[in-house]
């Protein structure tokens, strides 16, 4: 259920609606802002919500049912798309991110080669430092040190860090780096991980599950929302089909999908879902036009060395034109690039490119 308070409410008015949904067993209650003004979540029973009459309470404008499966992330309980100022970056209908990095954090040298490299146009620098592999035996990341190499990265360029959180026992290290916790496609229905995810205080990315329904990706933002972030971004990076050409295959129909049912913005990784680095710039362009909010790229500097992800990594040297023709496609659909945190080298002219 929602509860949407009249412009004119305050505090104490929404105070009370709190304190009568938080008494109810059942029930979880959490406060919404919104563009039009506070509405108050209610989920879990909406019959106890409903004998509760709350709209005979001073402040209250409407009571009324959340149809969809998913609450806290639904476009019926926030209208309008979401901005965030996530490290401050603006994430939102009118902006345009590029958070580029290597898969994996392999050396100092490579990360801070790599970070120098695209700092000029990415928004953030993504890097993994646990590392959730197929199997066991492959690379699984250089763990706490990498955390390290990130953290003196983001001191050089600025850039803030989104790495993944794999396992809860991390928590607190990731978080004491990470801007952006970032929660992997085959975690996105750990939801113990995703509760720890959402009360560590950062902004989370939360990536589709290989197989997963986007109901199902809305309805596991949902348990990061209920904690205490709101900013959550979604991430399509590719979902298993009949077909096995490409890696994976790229839902972009799933970006307007996204768009209508959730105030949450939208991230598109065409680099996992290529498995090629010769595709990812066709669908990160796409995605850009398409009306994304962010194109997560991997980039390495000795590519197929890379020792996870190798085919699917561009190459430095190809960042900064793959950049200007992206930022050109966003622009197609009215966006900017989102504003650098700090002083950073001059952008590359979008009208430049393709
Ligand atoms: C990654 O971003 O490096 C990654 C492992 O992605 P995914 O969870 O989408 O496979
Ligand atoms: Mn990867």
């Amino acid at each position: 259920m929602m509860i949407v308070m009249a412009p004119r409410a305050t505090a104490a008015d929404v105070g009370r609606v709190m304190s009568r949904l938080d008494a109810t067993e059942g029930v979880h209650a959490k406060v919404v802002p919104g563009a039009g003004g506070v509405s108050v979540a209610a989920v879990g029973d909406p019959a106890a919500v409903r004998r509760l009459e709350l709209d005979k309470l001073p402040g209250v404008d409407a009571v009324a049912e959340l149809e969809r499966p998913y609450k806290l992330a639904s476009a019926e309980l926030v209208q309008g798309p979401s901005t965030f100022d996530i490290a401050g970056r603006r994430v939102g209908p009118d902006t345009f991110c590029l958070i580029a990095g290597p898969c994996s954090v392999e050396s100092r040298e490579q990360t801070l080669r790599v970070a120098a490299a695209v700092a000029p146009q990415a928004s953030m620098l993504r890097g993994g430092a646990f590392k959730p592999r197929t199997s066991p035996f492959a690379f699984r990341g250089l763990g706490l040190a990498a955390l390290d190499i990130l953290a003196e990265a983001r001191d050089r360029t600025g850039l803030p860090i989104v790495t993944e959180l794999t396992d809860m026992r991390h928590a607190e290290a990731v978080a004491a780096v990470a801007d952006v916790i970032q929660i992997g496609a085959r975690s996105m229905q750990n939801y113990p991980l995703l509760t720890v995810a959402g009360s560590l205080g950062k902004p989370v990315v939360l990536k589709r599950g290989l197989s997963s329904t986007l109901d199902e990706l809305l309805m596991a933002a949902d348990y990061v929302l209920k904690e205490a972030t709101e900013q959550v971004v979604l991430c399509e990076r590719g979902i298993r089909t009949f077909d096995t050409a490409l890696r994976f295959t790229l839902d972009l129909g799933a970006v307007p999908w996204l768009k209508l049912h959730t105030h949450l913005p939208v991230i598109v990784d065409p680099s996992h879902a290529a498995g090629d680095r010769r595709l990812v710039e066709a669908l990160a362009c796409a995605a850009a036009a398409a009306g994304a909010d962010v194109v997560l790229v991997e980039v390495h500097d000795d590519p197929t060395s890379a020792r996870c992800d190798a085919a699917q990594q561009l190459h430095v040297r190809d960042f900064s034109a793959f950049a200007d023709r992206v930022l050109a496609h966003a622009a197609l659909a009215g966006r900017a690039l989102a504003r650098p945190l700090r002083d950073r080298p001059p952008l590359h002219p979008v009208s430049s490119a393709a």
